[in-house]
């Protein structure tokens, strides 16, 4: 039977309390100094279901930027306006098993291009494919995709974006690599601005989940059945946050939480069950996004609440892919 809303609400409260306490073991990021700021305590869940039911916990009006997890709709914008061919003909679509900004890679013998597009080689030449001479017109269709999922337009943190631009020392390494290896399409100077733009998108856990629900249903918002996202798209989107989402930590994540989701560095984790997941004490998970913000990261730079936040749901209502 179906559990009813207080119940529900209380016990996703209970878990958000519980985990809350975990963020003292871990350290928010300050490598883009800007972001040292956030208040390490905070944890906040969404989980949004496709008949509208929504359960909300925690720090849920805070907002962050977006950070890694813009890797996520600049590769479903290249893919839409390059085909998914031309974008996979130049990422590939295998893990690495290193951080985000590895350059342990970069020389890629075997593949001959860079790993996937979740690590920062593969994001910015994803990037780098938008089309656009500036980085308002690259940005300008994320920007437009984001709007029609969350319902406003969201706003550049032009602070994060600024203390990233003046620390990007790893990132101009990796793009100066990317240039002389003959993977950027535009500009270098143009493929980072807009990257660091990209990144300092500021969102809330409710847009995660909103994100995340889209995705869930194959691309299509399971209210109206419009299609936001080519169904392809949002398929391999799913394949890549499943592989490469959580870092090096990815491997882990699939097997003990068992669900898509990509993390960013501000602490924030898009997440999702797709619809074939069945829960008749829970039928609104069937299907549904989820959003979590939790500054503090573990090493691998995964929010370290919220991942166990993620893990003890997943296991609760049982919504592993497998
Ligand atoms: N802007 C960050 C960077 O490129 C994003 C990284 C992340 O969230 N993992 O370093």
């Amino acid at each position: 039977t179906q559990v009813d809303r207080e119940w529900l609400q209380e016990y996703v409260d209970d878990w958000v309390a519980f985990y809350r306490k975990v963020t003292v073991e871990g350290n928010v990021a300050s490598y883009i100094p800007e972001l040292a700021k956030a208040d390490p305590n905070h944890l906040g869940i969404s989980i949004l279901g496709k008949n509208g039911t929504a359960v909300r916990s925690g720090d849920v009006d805070q907002a962050f930027t977006i950070q890694s997890i813009s890797k996520v709709l600049s590769f479903i914008i290249a893919c839409v306006e390059k085909g998914v061919g031309y974008v996979l003909d130049r990422v590939d679509v295998e893990p690495t098993g290193e951080a985000f900004n590895s350059i342990m890679h970069l020389e890629m013998k075997s593949l001959n291009k860079p790993f996937n597009p979740f690590v920062n080689a593969g994001a910015l030449t994803v990037t780098s494919m938008l089309n656009g001479n500036t980085p308002e017109e690259k940005l300008a269709p994320i920007l437009e995709l984001l709007e029609k999922i969350i319902g406003y337009r969201p706003v550049i943190n032009e602070q994060v974006f600024r203390s990233e631009f003046e620390t990007s020392a790893r990132n101009r390494a990796i793009g100066y690599y990317l240039l002389e290896t003959g993977f950027l399409e535009s500009d270098l100077e143009l493929t980072l601005d807009t990257y660091f733009r990209q990144c300092s998108i500021e969102i809330t856990v409710d847009d995660l989940a909103k994100i995340g629900l889209i995705l869930a249903n194959d691309g299509e918002d399971p209210n109206n059945e419009e299609e936001i996202i080519p169904r392809q798209v949002a398929r391999i989107t799913k394949a890549l946050m499943l592989t490469c989402g959580m870092y090096d930590a990815s491997g882990k994540f699939a097997t003990y939480v068992g669900i898509p989701a990509k993390s960013g560095v501000s602490g924030g984790i898009l997440a999702l069950a797709p619809p074939r997941v069945r829960n008749t004490q829970f039928p609104f998970i069937e299907g549904c996004g989820i959003g979590v913000f939790g500054p503090a990261l573990e090493e691998r730079g995964n929010s370290i609440a919220g991942i166990k936040l993620l893990k003890h749901i997943a296991s609760q209502w049982d919504l592993s892919i497998f």
